[in-house]
């Protein structure tokens, strides 16, 4: 392996992308650096605006959260427990002990405190596509929390590896308005709703495990169980062998298509009405998450008991 670039130090790090490799201490300068470029290239959130990071326990979420506070940034964290088990109880605990470690604000929601219940089962129920069930969950629920607390930017901790994948699978499938709204800064589209972000766009997974390691957070390596991520998971492997192949492959056709290619998609804009039920901004007569809830049973309305530490 070859040795720092900056320091001829003994490398952490070696980043065949960009033809380089770090130490330590120049790895997570760099980490921090690209996390500021995305921050500032996708004119993402100001210094002083709160924001509010959705932490799974993951790799990717729990470096987002560490380096938008090492970077000064004012941001609190959102865990949803699912109430799966173990990786549940797991992914929790590690939020909470972050949170703890570095004094930062944690919001949690628990879908057994809320609704007696939990993701497996309300998949189940509602006999739907586990992940599509889950992400409407989640959504609506950190919505609540963004309109309780007065949070106006969302950030979640989609990697270069997520975005290139989505962005093969949207071309594959010529999902014009997926395309058109494939983006590191999704402004918001209603006084309810906030603005979504992803500033570690420009890192990959092996990036942020890395970062991780080096400055010791704890993450939860498992899968979630409910998972069924197989698609994306080919696309990932098709573009690894390719990146393997050819490096900054990767970035090349991401940034590429943001900077170039991404204009030529529109997405109709629809408007947003209320929901019938509960009253939130919605396509439809009655909102997607209303209507899961009640095909699995539960009472859409019950007001979330957001618990803070
Ligand atoms: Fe939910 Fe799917 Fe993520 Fe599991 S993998 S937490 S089911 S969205
Ligand atoms: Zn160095
Ligand atoms: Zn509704």
């Amino acid at each position: 392996m070859r040795r720092c670039i900056k320091c001829k130090g003994e490398p952490a790090i070696d980043l065949k992308s960009n033809n380089t490799a770090f130490c330590k201490e120049h790895f997570i300068e760099y980490f921090l650096r690209q996390v500021s470029r995305a921050i500032k290239k996708y004119n993402m959130f100001s210094s002083d605006e709160r924001i509010l990071v959705a932490v799974s326990g993951g790799k990717d979420s729990m470096a987002l959260w560490d380096a938008l506070l090492s970077l000064g940034y004012n941001a609190d964290g959102l865990h949803v427990d699912l109430g799966i088990g173990e990786y549940s109880t797991g992914s929790r605990r590690i939020c909470e002990n972050f949170a703890a470690s570095r004094g930062a604000r944690l919001y949690i929601l628990s879908l057994e405190d809320m609704y007696g219940t939990n993701m497996r089962e309300i998949v189940r129920r509602t006999r739907r596509v586990s992940c599509s069930v889950c992400g409407t969950v989640k959504r609506y629920l950190m919505n609540l929390v963004v309109q309780q607390k007065g949070y106006r930017v969302v950030a979640t901790g989609h990697n270069l590896d997520d975005e290139t994948a989505a962005l093969l699978g949207n071309l594959f499938g010529w999902q014009e308005g997926y395309l058109a709204r494939q983006y590191p800064h999704l402004p918001s589209t209603h006084a309810r709703l906030p603005a979504k972000v992803k500033p570690l766009v420009r890192l990959g997974e092996l990036e942020t495990e890395t970062y991780c390691r080096l400055k010791g957070i704890d993450f939860l390596a498992d899968d979630c169980p409910l998972a069924r991520g197989a698609t994306s998971l080919a696309y990932k492997e098709l573009i690894n062998s390719l990146e393997e192949k050819m490096p900054g492959t990767k970035q090349r056709f991401l940034f590429g298509f943001w900077d170039r290619g991404r204009r030529n998609f529109t997405d109709t804009p629809v408007e947003l009405k209320e929901c019938s039920l509960c009253g939130q901004p919605t396509t439809a007569g009655t909102c997607l998450f209303c209507r899961l809830m009640q095909k699995a049973g539960l009472d859409p309305l019950i007001q979330p008991q957001v618990q803070e530490m």
